[in-house]
């Protein structure tokens, strides 16, 4: 097991992100994923967090079953969205028990209803860097936004509080984008202010039209006209795939020639199109 830290200063890294299972398939399911990617050799994987903090016991139980039944470094993401820093310090006891080092601290999204929104004693993912600061245990990941956090009130704004988060941090993984010129402009105006922290991008491959417009709507990514014309018209939902997979590897490999420090897959709890992409790529770790 690794920080993660650690690893970006040794090489490229390679990883994937799961989402806890809602019920008794879609755990076999995921199960089934993770043993199709492992031999992939992953750097490491990570697990979300559930919108509103909605998944704390879950993503505990998959971050640590990957931590004691197999060989992949895992990373839990926590957010600020209802929680008690009593309940953040029991959380990241048991995951220090648990021997987890990384940490993904997130502002996170709040609850789809917000009905079930719980007060939060924490803000921004700064806070929870606070807490994590005082346990000198875990490598610490933040989130960064290249097309600019939906919430920010400006680019200069956004840029300047994320290089004051990076700071404090080991890493960053992106929000997805499709144009590979979002990325290089967010690491170049982060050097710009003299912070030149690994930042991962983060990569969705195309699997299901609508899906992707929806996720891109929650996030402030643009979809652009050449991923919607590349995949309309098609019917079948393997040629979709199909065309997102590629579209992937393209942005993937220029990301690796613009000099990113490695590529983090939002794989949806599947392995097909990473696996694609992965043997489009001939991708290696180190
Ligand atoms: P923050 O860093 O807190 O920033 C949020 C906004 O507040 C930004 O506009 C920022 O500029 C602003 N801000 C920051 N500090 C200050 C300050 N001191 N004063 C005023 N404004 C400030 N969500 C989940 O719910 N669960 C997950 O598991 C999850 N995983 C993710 C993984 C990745 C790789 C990414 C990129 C996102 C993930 N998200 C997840 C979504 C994320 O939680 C949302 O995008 C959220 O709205 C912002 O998170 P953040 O960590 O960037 O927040």
């Amino acid at each position: 097991m690794a920080r993660i830290g650690d690893l970006l200063r040794t090489g490229r890294t390679v990883s994937f992100e799961f989402s806890p299972p809602r019920d008794d398939s879609a755990q076999l399911s995921l199960g089934r994923t993770i043993a199709e990617l492992e031999p992939l050799h992953p750097s490491f994987v990570s697990v979300t967090y559930g919108a509103g903090g909605s998944t704390r016991e879950r993503t505990r139980d998959v971050v640590t079953w990957v931590r004691r039944e197999t060989g992949i470094t895992p990373m839990a993401h926590l957010t600020c969205q209802g929680h008690t820093r009593a309940e953040v310090a029991q959380l990241l006891d048991e995951y220090q028990e648990a021997g987890i080092e990384n940490i993904l601290a997130l502002g996170g999204d709040p609850p789809k209803d917000p009905a079930d929104q719980r007060p939060s004693e924490y803000t921004y993912a700064t806070d929870l860097i606070d807490d994590l600061d005082t346990r000198n245990h875990f490598s610490i990941g933040v989130a960064a936004h290249p097309e600019v956090h939906p919430r920010s009130p400006d680019r200069e704004t956004d840029r300047l509080r994320l290089a004051a988060k990076l700071r404090r941090a080991d890493f960053a993984i992106t929000q997805f984008f499709f144009e590979a010129h979002h990325y290089v402009e967010m690491v170049d105006e982060l050097a710009d202010l003299g912070v030149d922290k690994p930042v991962l991008p983060g990569i969705m491959p195309v699997t299901n039209g609508r899906q992707v417009t929806r996720m891109a709507e929650l996030s402030g990514a643009d979809v652009p006209s050449f991923v919607t014309d590349r995949i309309a018209g098609l019917d079948n939902p393997a040629d979709v795939r199909s065309a997102g997979v590629e579209m992937a590897s393209e942005l993937c490999a220029a990301l690796l020639a613009a000099g990113a420090p490695g590529l983090h897959f939002y794989t949806l709890n599947r392995s097909t199109a990473t696996r694609e992409i992965y043997a489009n790529l001939g991708l290696t770790t180190s």
